[in-house]
C-alpha cells in the first residue's frame, strides 16, 4: 500500500562538542546528533512534530552518553529546518507565481492592445443569457490605424486560452477595426487577454 502520509525522522543537526567530557573515557570529543520528526504527505514534509531526539556518542571510545540534562541542553541548539514546511512553502510559491503571472498577463494585454501587431490573438469574452462565451480574433495585418482580424470558427462556454484541435481561424469573413475600436473592446471588458509569442500547440496558426 502506498504510504500517503505519516511521520518521518530526520537528522536536523550534527556537530562535535569539545567542552564536555565522555562519561566513560573522559575525552573531550563528543559527537552530537539531533533528530526531529516531521509529518509528511506523499513524502512532502508538512510540519515538524514531537520532541527532538538527541544522540550523543564519544568519538574516542564510541560509548553513548545518556545524561538527560546534557541532551536537553543540546536539543536547544537544533531548529527544524525550513524544508520541514515544504508543503506550505510549495503552496505559497504556487500562489505567488499565479499572482505574478496574472499581473504580467494583464500588463501585457494592456500594452499589446495599445500597440497591436500582426499575429496577435485576442481572447474575446461576452455574456449571452447569463452564459460567458469565449471566442478568438487574430490580427492578420496592421496598417496605419486599421487592423484586419480573422475570426475563429467555434465559440466556447468556458475560459479558453488555446484553440480546440478542430478549431481554426477563418480566411473568409474578416473584420476590420480601428486601434481606438480595439482599445474600446478592452475597456468594455470584451478582450479578456492577448496572446503574442504563442507556440504551435495553441493552434493559432491554423487558417482555413
Ligand atoms: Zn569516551
Amino acid at each position: 500500500m502506498l504510504l500517503v502520509h505519516g511521520k518521518k525522522l530526520a537528522k536536523i543537526k550534527e556537530f562535535t562538542d569539545n567542552t564536555q567530557a565522555c562519561t566513560s573515557c573522559k575525552s573531550f570529543d563528543l559527537r552530537v546528533k539531533i533528530f526531529k520528526q516531521y509529518q509528511h504527505v506523499y513524502m512532502i514534509p508538512v510540519y515538524p512534530v514531537g520532541d527532538k531526539v538527541v544522540e550523543i556518542r564519544c568519538k574516542q571510545c564510541d560509548e553513548p552518553i545518556l545524561q538527560e540534562s546534557l541532551k536537553k541542553e543540546y536539543a536547544k541548539k537544533g531548529r527544524a529546518p525550513f524544508y520541514f514546511y515544504s508543503l506550505f512553502i510549495l503552496i505559497a510559491l504556487i500562489i505567488g507565481w499565479a499572482v505574478y503571472a496574472d499581473g504580467r498577463d494583464k500588463k501585457n494585454t494592456a500594452l499589446w492592445v495599445a500597440s497591436p501587431r500582426a499575429g496577435d490573438v485576442y481572447i474575446i469574452k461576452r455574456e449571452k443569457s447569463g452564459v460567458t462565451l469565449y471566442s478568438f480574433l487574430k490580427a492578420a495585418n496592421v496598417a496605419g490605424d486599421s487592423i484586419q482580424l480573422y475570426q475563429n470558427h467555434l465559440e466556447y462556454t468556458g475560459k479558453v486560452t488555446a484553440l480546440n484541435n478542430d478549431d481554426y481561424f477563418e480566411l473568409a469573413d474578416m473584420l476590420s477595426i480601428s486601434k481606438q475600436g480595439l482599445q474600446q473592446l478592452l475597456d468594455k471588458g470584451l478582450i479578456d487577454e492577448v496572446k503574442r509569442d504563442y507556440d504551435e500547440a495553441d493552434g493559432f496558426n491554423r487558417l482555413k
